[in-house]
């Protein structure tokens, strides 16, 4: 399969779903390691990521990604709205002038992402954020040949968990040293909730 523009709007609209759904849900993770707002913040940004991408007509996936990732920069406060922002601005830019995405280009624009997000965020892998959850799924991807939408729910899913166990080095979770094993990074919980979105595009 190849990832269509509507497959790619789709994507955010699921997207958005999950993020309000889980609003509350993702500001408790905020709170006992951040600031308690990852919740308001992605749910704002996603909600404007929709409005922008359903009243617009595109011709190519690259100006989809491209309007997502400047909504959330230009709408989210907090670390999270340049960093998710900048994850789908490199995306965008990797697919330039593709009118759908197949797996390879995806995984390679992926890759892409990531790389950008560890470059804007001075983070590696490690550091319980959500890299720990795209850079796994990059790996994932990498190591296959076609989407399987079950196999990348499930890769992003034990990731997302895997930040438990990780003390936080960066960003606001970082404050709390040790303290910060034992929950859930915020980040990673809204980047499973962007792959299981993917996951189901995918499933159709
Ligand atoms: P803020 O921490 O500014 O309040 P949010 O609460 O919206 O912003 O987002 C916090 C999330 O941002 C974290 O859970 C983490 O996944 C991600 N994050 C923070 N700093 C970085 C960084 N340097 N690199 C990558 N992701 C980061
Ligand atoms: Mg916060
Ligand atoms: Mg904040």
């Amino acid at each position: 399969m190849e990832l269509q523009v509507k497959d790619i709007i789709q994507w955010f609209e699921l997207t958005n779903e999950k993020i309000q759904a889980n609003k509350d849900y993702l500001t408790s993770l905020d709170q006992p390691i951040g600031d308690g707002d990852h919740g308001i913040n992605m749910a704002r940004g996603f909600k404007e990521v929709v409005n922008k991408i359903s009243t617009q007509d595109y011709e190519n996936v690259a100006d989809v990604l491209k309007d997502v990732a400047m909504t959330l920069m230009s709408k989210v406060g907090g670390a999270s709205g340049p960093i998710f922002g900048t994850a789908f601005l490199k995306l965008s830019i990797a697919v330039k002038g593709s009118d759908s995405l197949n797996f390879e280009t995806f995984t390679k624009g992926l890759e892409e992402a990531v790389n950008g997000v560890k470059q804007r965020g001075k983070a590696t892998e490690g550091e319980k954020t959500m890299i720990d959850v795209w850079s796994p799924v990059v790996d994932y991807l990498k190591s296959e040949k076609d989407f399987q939408g079950d196999q990348i729910r499930k890769t992003a899913k034990q990731a997302m968990e895997n930040t438990k166990e990780i003390m936080a080095t960066k960003g606001r979770a970082s404050y709390f040293k040790e303290k910060s094993i034992g929950h859930i990074d915020p980040g990673a919980a809204s980047s499973f909730y962007i792959f299981e979105a993917l996951a189901e595009v995918i499933k159709g």
